[in-house]
């Protein structure tokens, strides 16, 4: 049989305009960095710099906190709720018109495919925004008293892996709630987050209200410290999350921490196998597995193992890995050479314990950070790949007899983000789903997000939901 070929089918990067230096954003102006320093911003497809972007130092987070309390007490906090939703509904229109260029400039900074950034990561942040918007003058529903009050200042710290998206979880609410904001991107992609303050002046929005700081970790540990902070709200790794814990431990300061995760995706015998192969697929290989609530680990009953597995890996072999920007591609680039050699570090582990690698056969391409879609079967629950976040396009397969048997597997993690369920009874999806510690269960699905649905997790994967009324609460404080 011949092989069917797909024609190239690039994005245009004309729609982009990439400045060669990026400020901060600070009291609604482009501001110079009092440290004085940049740091470069790669497109992780090609090793190419794209830009050089502000390193935040004490006194550039300083000025964005003072700014941010200014609006705070000055502007947003007496604004009438209604009026603060005309400015996200306004913001969130933007997004929707800006919506390619926002795609477009999240998938040179991040590497993830254009499919994802256009269809996923922007039309659920303007959603985001759309959503919060309706709330702002209805806090007295939010769970949180008649007189809900916001927090005031908060800082917001958001990863590498949907940087747009993430900061349309942190942003929405936090200013529907009357908060002001000082957010700061990964280090690696800060792009968008820089695009969005544009989207900011766009709109007229007040200023001080969002105040962007770019920088790396020292840059987040001074958000986190900064005393006129009166909550944290961070997305990223266990560890930082559990410094950040230790950090504000005896401050009044609030948090949310949404942290890792090693989720169980469940394949029980009756289900039906090639919906589940596609689910299966799209819980560890969308955005090139660099998701928290992704399906990491496969539990497959065991009668139906070889099945699953033979046509998992036929679907595997037909995943297209490749340039970011063509229209077809599946699989993108690694975010960063870091995050390459944590997979690899990882990978090299599963074998060495005994565990047995499958690639997709896919030519990885010259330059640029790439790994094959991968799966390791004979995987044990003592192997590293069954316990520790990989973060990348591998997936670790074990198998189980009985529904007890997956649910005490499932569970056996310090950590509790997510779970799928597939199955075609009801009853056994329910039974399934009131014993997984988990805070997101999927059934016959995975990896669905709507901003109505409150998301995070038990254990080490957080504290607190984001999404629906309980993220919008996180953000609010009973009046007395
Ligand atoms: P990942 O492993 O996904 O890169 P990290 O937790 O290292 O996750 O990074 C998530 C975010 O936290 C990034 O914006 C990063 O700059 C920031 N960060 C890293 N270290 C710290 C720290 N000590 N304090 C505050 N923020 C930090």
């Amino acid at each position: 049989m011949s092989q069917f070929e797909y024609a190239p089918a690039l994005e245009s990067t004309a729609i982009v305009n990439i400045a060669e230096r990026y400020n901060l954003f600070i009291d609604g102006k482009f501001v110079t960095p009092k440290s004085g320093k940049y740091f470069p911003t790669i497109n992780p497809a090609n090793e190419k710099v794209l830009a050089k972007v502000a390193e935040a130092n004490s006194t550039d987070v300083d000025t964005a906190v003072q700014a941010a309390r200014g609006a705070y007490s000055k502007v947003w906090s007496k604004m009438p709720a209604a009026e603060r939703g005309k400015y996200l509904f306004r913001i969130a229109r933007i997004l929707q018109e800006r919506a390619r260029e926002f795609a477009v400039l999240e998938t040179l900074d991040n590497g993830k495919p254009i499919r994802e950034s256009r269809d996923t990561d922007i039309p659920l942040a303007a959603a985001h925004f759309f959503y919060h918007a309706g709330w702002a003058d209805k806090l007295q529903y939010a769970g949180v008293g008649d007189q809900p009050k916001p927090y005031g200042v908060v800082g917001q710290i958001i990863p590498w892996n949907f940087p747009m998206l993430m900061l349309a979880w942190k942003v929405a609410p936090a200013l529907a709630t009357g908060n002001t904001v000082v957010l700061k991107p990964a280090e690696t992609t800060s792009l968008t987050a820089l695009l969005f303050a544009e989207v900011c002046q766009q709109a007229e929005l007040p200023a001080g209200v969002v105040n962007i700081v770019t920088g790396a970790g020292a840059t987040g540990a001074d958000i986190v410290n900064h005393p006129g902070i009166d909550k944290i709200a961070f997305t990223g790794s266990t560890e930082v999350g559990k410094l950040i814990a230790s950090s504000i431990a005896g401050t009044k300061k609030g948090a949310t921490l949404e942290l890792g995760g090693k989720a169980a995706n469940i394949i029980f015998d009756d289900a039906a196998i090639d919906e589940a192969v596609e689910g299966i697929v799209n819980g560890i290989f969308f955005n090139q597995g660099h998701v928290c609530c992704a399906g990491s680990r496969l539990l497959v009953q065991e009668n139906i193992h070889d099945e699953v597995l033979e046509k998992l890996k036929v679907r595997m072999a037909h995943i297209r890995l490749g340039n970011p920007l063509d229209k077809n591609t599946d699989i993108g680039a690694i975010n960063s050479a870091a995050q390459l050699a944590k997979i690899k570090e990882l990978v090299t582990a599963g074998g060495a314990e005994g565990a047995e690698q499958w690639s997709a056969p896919c030519d990885l391409p010259g330059e640029g950070f790439w790994f094959a879609p991968t799966i390791f079967t004979g995987v044990s629950q003592t192997h590293r790949i069954a316990r520790e976040e990989i973060f990348g396009p591998v997936l670790s397969v074990l198998t189980f007899r009985t529904p007890q048997e997956a649910i005490e597997k499932a569970n056996n993690t310090p950590y509790g983000l997510s779970a799928g369920v597939w199955s075609e009874k009801g009853s056994k999806v329910l039974w399934s789903a009131s014993r997984l510690r988990a805070g997101v269960i999927w059934a016959n699905t995975f990896n669905k997000f709507d901003p109505a649905s409150p998301f995070g997790g038990y254990k080490e994967s957080g504290w607190g939901r984001e999404g629906g009324r309980h993220g919008l609460a996180a953000y609010l404080k009973a009046s007395n």
